[in-house]
């Protein structure tokens, strides 16, 4: 029997060590021509999808990520019309977004058409009912140059990237967060993909530092996602609204009867207000980002 191949996530490398997953069954692999893309079967967290050799995103668990950058800026804010997914090309974030009836627009900028074509080819659970609905609007573009030059503005800004590498770098950059800012509206909310604390600690620390020279409130809130290996993954929060991240779990709960009481497998009103509670050596790496003159 052929030995079974397996993939390494390779994000890791410079800390010295990588996950490997065993392959199944590779399903779709190619230099895009913006990053390197393979998709494959593995047999316990299913369809697996690897950019640039990091985990983007697995069917068994990829309803955390998804449900908390989604849930908590929506619910959150309270009455969020306009929102802009950046990156997020697998639509699973949107898909989430979706399931907020108040939402009135939905625009996700995608870099890469690629991941959006691919995505309807394997993860129609996801793209079918987001390019069902009316309020979806998808645009190919790299997302600083939308944020710079579009004259629409929004309620909420999701930041569903790929890491700090190859065309996700600009996404973390002051520049960006900036061109973000200038088109939110009054009491807006910007969350991000902000990486593992425990072994992207200058990741988080970078962001939330820009996010202070821009807003009045810069921090960020947690959840521990098993493929992004490393304990809790930082969601990254800046809003001039410092009341947001403190709504309290009443609001939160009558928000999401009044949104219908959707499904949900991960986000609960108080899996939202305690994501806020970093551990101390998480919060020592947020209270320790100081916006640099
Ligand atoms: N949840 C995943 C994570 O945490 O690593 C991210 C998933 S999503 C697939 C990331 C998307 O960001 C990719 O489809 C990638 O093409 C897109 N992306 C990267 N850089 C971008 C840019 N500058 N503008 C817009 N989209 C970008």
């Amino acid at each position: 029997m052929a030995e079974k191949r397996w993939i390494a996530e390779t994000l890791f490398d410079d800390l010295g060590f990588r996950m490997s997953y065993q392959v199944d069954k590779v399903l779709y692999e190619m230099q895009t021509e913006h990053q390197h893309l393979v998709l494959f079967e593995h047999p316990f967290f299913g369809k697996m999808l690897m950019l640039d050799g990091a985990t983007q995103i697995t069917k068994r668990d990829e309803f955390i990520y998804q449900e908390m950058m989604s849930h908590v800026p929506l619910f959150a804010h309270g009455q969020a019309r306009e929102v802009l997914i950046i990156g997020g090309g697998d639509c699973g974030i949107a898909e989430e977004v979706l399931k907020h009836k108040s939402v009135k627009r939905l625009t996700q900028v995608e870099i890469d058409p690629a991941v959006i074509e691919f995505s309807k080819e394997h993860f129609p659970e996801f793209t079918k009912p987001v390019f069902a609905d009316k309020r979806f609007e998808s645009v190919i573009d790299d997302g600083m140059k939308y944020v710079a030059r579009t004259e629409r503005r929004f309620d909420a800004i999701i930041v569903d990237s790929t890491d700090p590498q190859g065309p996700g770098k600009v996404l973390f950059s002051q520049k960006f967060y900036a061109a973000c800012k200038r088109c939110m509206n009054k009491g807006a909310v910007l969350v991000t993909q902000n990486g593992v604390p425990m072994f992207q600690p200058n990741e988080l620390a970078s962001s939330v530092a820009k996010f202070r020279r821009l807003f009045a409130d810069g921090t960020c809130y947690v959840a521990a996602i098993p493929t992004y290996v490393g304990g809790h993954m930082a969601m990254g929060w800046a809003s001039d609204d410092r009341r947001l991240r403190q709504t309290p779990v009443k609001t939160l709960a009558a928000r999401y009867r009044k949104a219908g009481a959707f499904s949900t497998r991960y986000w609960t009103p108080e899996v939202h207000a305690a994501a806020f509670a970093l551990p101390r050596f998480t919060a020592d790496v947020v209270a320790e980002a100081r916006p640099r003159r």
